[in-house]
């Protein structure tokens, strides 16, 4: 067994099977992720809901003064950035669709559907990965902070392959069915375990394959293959 399922497994039997919210529609879940870049949960939901009070509609946000749209989801940070990046998304969409919506891409393949929604500025491979993930419930892993962080400590990837270039790689590593709960469950490690700063190795419950506690603290460390 590869070791990227066994930290699956040994999640899954300390965490159990992760609960996610209701997936939203595929165009809020865009939006929602893009607001998200370099933030926290509480930012990213903040800036959403302000938005949607603002513009009830993403025909409205599309078609509002930038400026209106950008002071919307200030908390969010990056508005001056995320704002432009929103509406060319929602522009974008009309014009190539004729509408906004995004759920013709559950008929797309996979890799079609990734790079239909890599075409777009400020879209990138985890935002992309998290639409086609939660939202239109295709095989993907997208790779978040705590994500990149944790697979490099454990040795799921090479220590200076980026982030972009983890996508296709923990791809690979983990079963497909499998990336639902391995996403939730690794990022759930690293918000209350594997934390940036300080990992708290002690109570881990993936020390015994985890290449940063072989090298820091035992000479154990569960065979790669
Ligand atoms: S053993 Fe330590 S470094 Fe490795 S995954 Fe656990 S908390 Fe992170």
């Amino acid at each position: 067994m590869n070791r990227a399922l066994k930290v699956h497994q040994r999640l899954i039997e300390h965490y159990g099977e992760p609960i996610w919210r209701d997936p939203l529609p595929p165009i809020d879940e865009l939006v929602s992720t893009i607001l998200s870049q370099n933030t926290n949960d509480t930012n990213r939901d903040k800036a959403f809901i302000a938005l949607r009070e603002r513009f009830p509609t993403w025909e409205q946000v599309r078609d509002a003064d930038s400026d209106e749209v950008i002071e919307a989801i200030r908390t969010a940070g990056l508005a001056n950035q995320k704002g432009p990046h929103i509406q060319n998304a929602l522009n974008k969409i009309t014009e190539l669709r004729g509408a906004l919506e995004l759920d013709f891409l559950r008929e797309y393949s996979t890799e079609e559907a990734f790079n239909w929604l890599m075409q777009f500025k400020g879209v990138g491979p985890k935002t992309a990965s998290i639409v086609l993930q939660f939202a239109l419930g295709k095989p993907a892993f997208p790779v978040d902070t705590h994500i990149y962080r944790i697979t490099g400590r454990l040795g799921l990837r090479p220590p200076k392959m980026n982030a972009d270039k983890a996508h296709a790689h923990l791809a690979e590593q983990f079963p497909e069915d499998a990336y639902y709960a391995a996403h939730l469950n690794i990022i759930r490690l690293g918000r209350e375990i594997c934390k940036a700063r300080k990992p708290q190795c002690e109570v881990c419950p993936l020390q015994k394959m985890c290449a940063y506690y072989a090298e820091n603290f035992s000479s154990h460390v569960e065979d790669n293959s």
